[in-house]
């Protein structure tokens, strides 16, 4: 951390501040200039100690040189974290395709969707048994219904599932059910939820809020990290935006940075980015040049029937073309045909 002193700050009040410093387990590296003194606090004290001293006398400015989240931070970690969910791999070298309808409906609605989604070569199942709806008067979701259909269709088709858990009451349930837990966007920060479900044993998806930063999502990240499930994917689905035209905007620049500053790996999730099935394959190609591990796509045999999640569902075939069409060249540069996601 750097502090700077203000331009009229006394002698008094630069000697306390490094006195304090060194009760914070902090050394100070003092550099007095002719306009103002700036001190460099190395150490390994609190942070949030640390940071408190912005309210102490003749201090203008505090500029922090490391991230605030340690455990998730790339910094100092040689790997990219890899994570397993019941044998498909996270973060490797293959791209992992998760797909399936927003909601679990009916066992044939979840049958058709899988066995669909699994010949054009998905390789991970989705489907919400507890649903995250705006209004109560929506569809909440089948719950523990929907938890037993998600793993009798994943132990049929060997497509290891995710789904989302709303509540601290329900992790032991649907850590019992399904291979992965997604957190979604507005729990991200919940921090009793994150607690909770850093003791899980299962592997976790935390979706990006849709109004968090970066940082907020990945020190989301570092919660469920420091309090025992090192097994984190991010999950980029878009934030609040001015324009009307698309459900969210769909933040690739975040993608693409979250991947810089942390070791975990990042799924995109298009549908929820976009909210809208045309230009799901296009931002799919863009997600996995900016990056990503791999893509996050709904899927619902019938869309114009979908309790939730119609209008950016993709019907099996469409699915299917996008999976076919994910790394076709489109431009050439220069008489050469240039392949999206090289
Ligand atoms: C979902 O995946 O169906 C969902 C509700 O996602 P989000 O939390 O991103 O809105
Ligand atoms: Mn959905």
């Amino acid at each position: 951390m750097i502090i700077s002193m203000r331009q009229d700050a006394t002698e008094a009040e630069i000697e306390h501040i490094i006195a304090r410093l060194y009760e914070l387990n902090y050394q100070a590296h003092v550099s007095r200039g002719v306009e103002r003194a700036i001190i460099g606090a190395v150490g390994s004290g609190r942070r949030d100690e640390l940071e408190a001293l912005i309210a102490a006398p003749g201090v203008e400015q505090m500029i922090p040189i490391s991230h605030p989240f340690k455990l998730v931070a790339r910094q100092g970690k040689a790997k990219r974290t890899i994570v397993d969910v019941s044998g498909v791999l996270i973060g490797g070298e293959e791209l992992v395709l998760i797909a399936g309808p927003c909601s679990v409906e009916s066992r044939e609605q979840l049958y058709a969707t899988a066995h669909a989604v699994k010949s054009a070569g998905a390789t991970m199942l989705r489907g919400g048994a507890y649903k995250p709806r705006t209004s109560p008067y929506e569809f909440q979701g089948l719950g523990v219904d929907a938890l037993r259909l998600l793993r009798e269709v994943s132990d049929e088709t060997g497509l290891p599932v995710v789904t989302e858990i709303m509540g601290t009451d329900d992790v032991d349930l649907v850590a019992e059910h399904a291979d992965m837990l997604q957190i979604g966007a507005r729990n991200m920060q919940n921090f009793a939820l994150l607690r909770r479900v850093a003791k899980c044993p299962r592997p976790v998806m935390l979706k990006r809020g849709p109004s968090a930063t970066v940082k907020e999502w990945l020190l989301a990240a570092e919660y469920l990290v420091a309090g025992g499930n090192p097994n984190v994917v991010l999950c980029e689905r878009g934030v609040k935006s001015y324009d009307t035209e698309t459900r969210n905007l769909f933040d690739l620049t975040s993608l693409a940075l979250a991947r810089e500053l942390s070791h975990l790996p990042v799924i995109a999730d298009p549908s929820h980015g976009t909210g809208r099935r045309d230009l799901i394959p296009v931002m799919s190609r863009a997600a996995i040049s900016a990056g990503a591990d791999g893509l996050m796509i709904e899927v619902h045999p019938c869309p114009e029937r979908a309790l939730s999640d119609g209008p950016q569902s993709l019907e099996p075939a469409q699915f299917e073309k996008l999976v076919r069409d994910l790394f076709i060249p489109t431009r050439k540069l220069g008489g050469v045909k240039i392949a999206i996601g090289d």
